[in-house]
C-alpha cells in the first residue's frame, strides 16, 4: 500500500511539474508579478517617484521656459502648464488581472483584458493619487495618455474617476489610441497635440515609449543608449514607475508576439538566448 502510494504521488509530482512547464513563461512571470504587487518595495518606489515628481513641479511652474515634451515648440511659455502621466502601471494596477492570468495559467488575451478593463477596478498606483491632485490643484491639467483602445473610453474614463483622479476639464483629458486617426501606438502625435496647446511641465510612465518616440525594431542596447542620453530630464520632468512584468523592454527581447497563442515556449527560448549572448548586448 506504502509504494502503491508512494507511486501515485510520484506521479502526481510528475504530473504537476509537466503542467506547471508547458507555460514556463508564467513560472518567469512570477516573480515580477509578486514583486510588483506585493512587496514593500515596490510601493516605495511608486511613492518614492510620486513624491519627487510632485517636489519638482513648484520649481518647474515657475520656470516657462520649461517644457518635458520634446515635442513642445520654443514658444510654449504663454501657455497653460499640463503634466501628462501614462495609466496601465503608471497611475492604475491591473495587478488583479494579472493574478487572474497567473492563477487561470493563461497567457496575456485581449478577450480576457477588454472584459477586465469594463469592470473599472483597478485600484491607484501608490501615490499616483496624491501626486496627480496635488498638480491639479495648482491649476495643472493633467493628461491620460494610454494606449488602452478606445473602444474602452467609458470603463476607463469611470475607473479613473471612481479612484478619485482629477477630472476637472472632463473626458478632453483622456487620450486614448485610436480616438484620432494618428493616435496610434507610439504616443508622440498625442504628446504633440497636448504641447500644441499646454506646456508640458511633467511626464510620467512605466515604458520609454511615454517619454519619447521608439520604434519596435530597437533592440534593447538602443534603448538603453536613448534612456542614458536624456539624464538631465529623468527625477525632474521624467519619472520613470518600474514595471518588470511586460512591456516594450521585454517585446524588444522576445519580439512582439511574446507571450501570445503559441508563443510561450518561444519567449522563453529567446530570453535564454539573450541572457547567453548578455555581453555582446552591452549589458556590462
Ligand atoms: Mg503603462
Amino acid at each position: 500500500m506504502k509504494t502503491l502510494l508512494l507511486l501515485v504521488c510520484s506521479a502526481c509530482v510528475l504530473l504537476t511539474a509537466c503542467t506547471q512547464t508547458t507555460n514556463t513563461s508564467q513560472s518567469s512571470d512570477l516573480d515580477a508579478l509578486l514583486w510588483s504587487t506585493a512587496s514593500a518595495e515596490s510601493d516605495a518606489i511608486s511613492l518614492q517617484v510620486y513624491a519627487q515628481a510632485k517636489r519638482q513641479l513648484d520649481g518647474l511652474l515657475a520656470n516657462p521656459k520649461k517644457s518635458a515634451a520634446l515635442e513642445q515648440d520654443d514658444d510654449a511659455e504663454k501657455l497653460l502648464p499640463a503634466i501628462i502621466v501614462e495609466v496601465d502601471e503608471t497611475i492604475l494596477s491591473n495587478a488583479e488581472f494579472r493574478y487572474y492570468l497567473m492563477a487561470q495559467n493563461k497567457a496575456f488575451n485581449l478577450e480576457d483584458w477588454q472584459e477586465w478593463v469594463k469592470e473599472s477596478a483597478a485600484k491607484p498606483v501608490p501615490g499616483a493619487l496624491q501626486y496627480t491632485n496635488y498638480a491639479a490643484e495648482k491649476g495643472v491639467t493633467v493628461f491620460y495618455v494610454t494606449n488602452r483602445h478606445v473602444s474602452l473610453f467609458d470603463a476607463t474614463y469611470r475607473n479613473l474617476e471612481e479612484a478619485g483622479f482629477p477630472l476637472n476639464w472632463g473626458e478632453m483629458q483622456l487620450l486614448m489610441r485610436e480616438a484620432e486617426e494618428d493616435w496610434d501606438w507610439d504616443k508622440s502625435s498625442r504628446r504633440a497635440f497636448i504641447a500644441g496647446h499646454y506646456r508640458v511641465v511633467q511626464i510620467i510612465g512605466d515604458s520609454l515609449g511615454d517619454f519619447i518616440a521608439t520604434s519596435p525594431d530597437m533592440t534593447p542596447a538602443q534603448r538603453r543608449d536613448k534612456s542614458a542620453s536624456y539624464i538631465d530630464f529623468w527625477g525632474e520632468k521624467w519619472f520613470m514607475l518600474a514595471n518588470p512584468i511586460y512591456g516594450d523592454w521585454e517585446s524588444a527581447i522576445v519580439g512582439s508576439s511574446g507571450g501570445g497563442a503559441g508563443g510561450i515556449n518561444d519567449e522563453t527560448r529567446a530570453k535564454y538566448q539573450f541572457i547567453r549572448g548578455g555581453e555582446s548586448q552591452g549589458i556590462w
